[in-house]
């Protein structure tokens, strides 16, 4: 266990890695140790990246562990020359690195249950700063570290360190280093999260922008998301609350004013809540796919019990194969082209037969960057249903570029899914 002498007030956030700098790595641990931290009530106010060099490293570890209470690190814990983090920040703390068997042992059965061979440089990762808490690494072999420091008479500071791989990265800090930090936040904090699909996040923040204001506990802070919008409500549990409940009134009041735009009050993706949808309506479901190419089908396989609901899906990007494999008919391809409502409809027809499934999406349209006429912009897309006894489909114009329109598009095709099965139309004012 962590022991620590005090509340943990200021955190800061130190990437290690000259991959960040250059911007070869998108800095993605940033990201997930910044959120985990604001989740658990830890203020984060630095961010810092350096790259593998021992001395502006150190002249940035003295900077962080004099003003801040808590130091979080990622990345160079690895076997190699330039994975000196740890020894680094040890030097910097005048702390011993010593040779820890537990971990030693961990990594070989690691090594010999992946078939890999266990190299001297792996040992290295064994070294850990003298008397310090072991974090495993249940995705990977460097095992994570944390420890205090006493900077001065008056400060101490934690430092902890994390591997670089976010995968590896995000199970140590939520399993094993946020556990160890919790007796020594300052605030704790009950959070909630409210996810807005079909309103932009500027106009949903303009929507409740006195909500926003005039809130100081619970806090309502947006999360900008692709194609969607997330905002976390945060109620600080130790201030004047008393235990009450200073969240759902919120979460009411943002019922009214998005409705179904409201997608999910929790931590469900849209493709979990309309899973979850169609396994409590025991409806089976299929997908026709084209300037997707897939993905839907693949969104949805991604959560796990998908195979109680999912028939299956076809990808056709070609006219022959809407014609041969959905039975789209010649004609409507010739008089209203592949990307119309008359295609999405046939599409969605032509698959929910192929599948013998209940209810079918398909989508046609054009993501770009060519393809696109004056009637027919880039980002025009059609999304078809149909059901035993029920066929629509409607237009969105999605911008941005390829990418964006596609992954725009599979969000929208899950969302038109959604509302069809919720109310049995579109949202009211579209
Ligand atoms: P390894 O044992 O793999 O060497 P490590 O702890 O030494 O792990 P690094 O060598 O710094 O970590 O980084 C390994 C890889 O992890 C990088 O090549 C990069 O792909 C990824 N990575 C490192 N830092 C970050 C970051 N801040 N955000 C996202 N990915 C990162
Ligand atoms: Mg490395």
């Amino acid at each position: 266990m962590l022991k620590y002498d005090g509340v943990l007030d200021k955190c800061e956030i130190i990437c290690v890695g000259t991959e960040l700098l250059i911007g070869s790595t998108l800095n993605t641990n940033a990201n997930t140790i910044a959120l985990a931290l604001a989740d658990n009530g830890l203020y984060c106010y630095w961010q810092t990246v350096v790259g593998d060099n021992v001395d502006r490293l150190s002249d940035q570890i003295r900077t962080s562990i004099s003003r801040s209470d808590l130091v979080i690190f990622s990345g160079g814990l690895g076997p190699t020359e330039d994975d000196l983090t740890m020894e680094t920040a040890c030097m910097c703390c005048d702390r011993e690195m010593v040779f820890d068997q537990e971990s030693y042992d961990r990594m070989e059965k690691v090594f010999a249950t992946s078939g890999r061979k266990f190299s001297k440089n792996n040992i290295k990762q064994a070294m850990l700063p003298k008397d310090s808490v072991v974090l495993p690494n249940d995705n990977g072999t460097a095992p994570g570290a944390c420890f205090v420091t006493k900077v001065n008479e008056n400060h101490s500071c934690v430092l902890a360190f994390l591997p670089g791989p976010p995968s590896e990265l995000g199970i140590m800090l939520n399993k094993y280093l946020i556990p160890e930090l919790k007796p020594y936040t300052l605030h704790s904090l009950r959070n909630e999260y409210v996810h807005i699909i079909g309103i932009g996040e500027s106009k949903a923040e303009t929507m409740i922008s006195d909500l926003i204001k005039n809130q100081t506990n619970p806090s309502i802070a947006p999360y900008a998301s692709e194609g969607e919008c997330i905002f976390r409500v945060s109620q600080s549990v130790d201030e004047d609350s008393k235990g009450e409940d200073l969240i759902t009134p919120i979460i009411d009041k943002m019922r009214m004013t998005f409705g179904d735009h409201i997608y999910e009050v929790g931590q469900r993706s849209l493709r979990e809540v309309v899973l979850d949808m169609l396994v409590s309506k025991n409806l089976h479901c299929a997908f026709a796919e084209s300037l997707t190419g897939g993905m839907i089908s693949s969104g949805i396989v991604d959560i796990s019990g998908a195979s109680s609901v999912f028939e299956g899906g076809i990808v056709t990007y070609s006219n022959e194969s809407k014609v041969n494999l959905l039975g789209v008919s010649p004609q409507t391809l010739s008089d209203y082209g592949a990307v119309s409502k008359e295609c999405a409809k046939e599409m969605a027809i032509g698959v929910l037969k192929a599948m013998n499934a209940d209810v079918a999406i398909s989508v046609t349209g054009i993501a770009g960057p060519d393809g696109g006429s004056a009637s027919k912009p880039v980002g025009t897309v059609y999304i078809g249903f149909a059901s035993h006894d029920k066929c629509d489909s409607i237009e969105f114009h999605i911008s941005g570029n390829r990418m964006r329109v596609r992954k725009v598009t599979a969000l929208k095709a899950f969302d038109y899914l959604r509302m069809l099965l919720l109310r049995g139309h579109y949202y009211e004012e579209e």
